[in-house]
């Protein structure tokens, strides 16, 4: 029995016509039209748009969106974005951080959004609070999409005492991953005593590694060159494929040489990137009075080196990043523009980093993806190709997260002429 059936689709790259039979939240046969079993319970006519698989945004800080309105940014560094926010977090409550969290949960299915690593903050200002929302907010959307968890220590281990305890609960809870913040600790020393913590506790729970490794300009200042270093703790934990690092914008400052070996280091080592550009090029540059750096991780170059990368919107409306509606496709495009990506390959790697790598960065790599077998994780996209909605920014006509409709959206333009 055909539970939905995805009549006269096209498949990514623009070619087809297809129909996609869904059966028990996954999908049973992709085929001529006409070809497979009739009788749907459900039928979308696709009427030539193409249907890619779910996006995925493997990184975002939900407790801490919509907040913009509560205190808006002030000079736009890092440093400011984080006491900014770490004033507001000493009054979140579990409601107040569900609220503003399900409204982007709710933006971000409506665009096709069906998995979401979520990182909540764990520290001694916030507590658990915003961990709590979030296990709050996973049960809560489970028909609608799937939410992991990290428990991240964004204000530091070794400068904020008290917070590896915390993270310790948090994964006795339920935490899904550990996050690591490894550029908020005031010697290289203890930057890599950090990441060394984080791959201890990742090993005694059992779970994945996700750090933000450096968010700044440059190298000069040795914190923020740990790339090498957690190649090796990767390598020394046997976890390749299993961690993953966010922003290393100053990936982008190295020499070509000295790039290509530290690529490499992270290509061997099984270590995956997520670029985080609306974030990254507002609170990058700052102290830059002329050529300012855009502050994004050199995508092109990890893509050839062979690292696994992916994108994701980070933040959306708050001090970090004052911008954003949770569309992770408008992040691919915001990232397109930004680091001379327009070929058509550039393109269609641009949509896959928001697909299936990003699945496979968050470890849904097998059951992901435009294949017979596969979640029925789909979006039925207002274009005839995925790379044409990337550039035109098409709406997401209808979304299915294990096989169900869950969103659909109809856009209509109208012109009044005068004669
Ligand atoms: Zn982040």
């Amino acid at each position: 029995m055909t539970d939905l059936l995805l009549r006269d689709a096209r498949l990514p790259d623009g070619a087809g016509p297809v129909d996609i039979a869904v059966a028990g939240g996954r999908i049973a046969a992709i085929g001529r039209p006409g070809a497979g079993p009739s009788g749907a319970a459900a039928v979308i006519d696709c009427a030539g748009d193409a249907v890619i698989p779910g996006l995925v945004e493997p990184h975002l800080h939900l407790d801490k969106a919509m907040l913009d309105a509560e205190a808006p940014p002030s000079d736009g560094t890092l440093a400011d974005a984080i006491a900014v926010t770490g004033r507001l977090k000493a009054a979140f409550t579990r409601e107040s951080v569900r609220a503003r969290a399900g409204r982007v949960l709710e933006q971000a299915v409506g665009h096709g959004t069906t998995l979401i690593r979520a990182q909540p903050d764990v520290d001694p200002i916030v507590g658990l609070t915003g961990f709590e929302a979030m296990l709050d907010l996973r049960a809560a959307y489970a028909d609608l999409v799937d939410l992991q968890i990290v428990a991240f220590p964004q204000e530091g281990l070794l400068r904020a005492p008290g917070t590896e305890d915390l993270l310790v609960e948090a994964l006795r809870q339920g935490a899904d991953v550990v996050g690591g913040c490894s550029y908020q600790e005031a010697t290289t020393e203890d930057c890599r005593a950090h990441v060394d913590r984080v791959f201890a506790l990742a090993e005694r729970f059992g779970v994945p590694v996700d750090i933000h490794a450096d968010l700044a300009d440059d190298t000069a200042d040795p914190r923020f060159a740990l790339a090498g270093h957690i190649a090796d703790r990767t390598r020394a934990h046997g976890m390749g494929g299993h961690v993953t690092v966010g922003h290393m914008t100053s990936l982008a400052s190295l020499a070509p040489d000295t790039r290509k070996r530290v690529l490499g280091e992270l290509a061997d080592a099984g270590v995956a990137v997520v670029v985080l550009p609306m974030t990254d090029m507002h609170l990058g540059g700052r102290h830059d009075e002329a050529n300012v750096r855009r502050g994004i991780a050199p995508v092109s170059d990890l893509l050839d080196a062979g690292v696994r990368t992916g994108l994701s919107s980070n933040n959306v409306r708050n001090a970090f990043t004052p911008y954003g509606v949770a569309d992770v496709l408008d992040v691919a495009l915001f990232l397109a523009q930004t680091s001379h990506l327009a070929s058509p390959h550039d393109l269609a790697r641009l949509v896959a980093m928001v697909t299936d790598d990003a699945a496979a960065i968050v470890g849904h790599g097998d059951r992901h993806g435009l294949r017979v077998g596969a979640e029925a994780d789909l979006v039925v996209l207002a274009a005839p190709s995925a790379t044409e909605a990337l550039l035109s920014r098409a709406h997401r006509r209808a979304v299915v997260k294990r096989g169900r409709v869950v969103a659909t959206t109809e856009h209509t333009v109208q012109l009044h002429r005068g004669r």
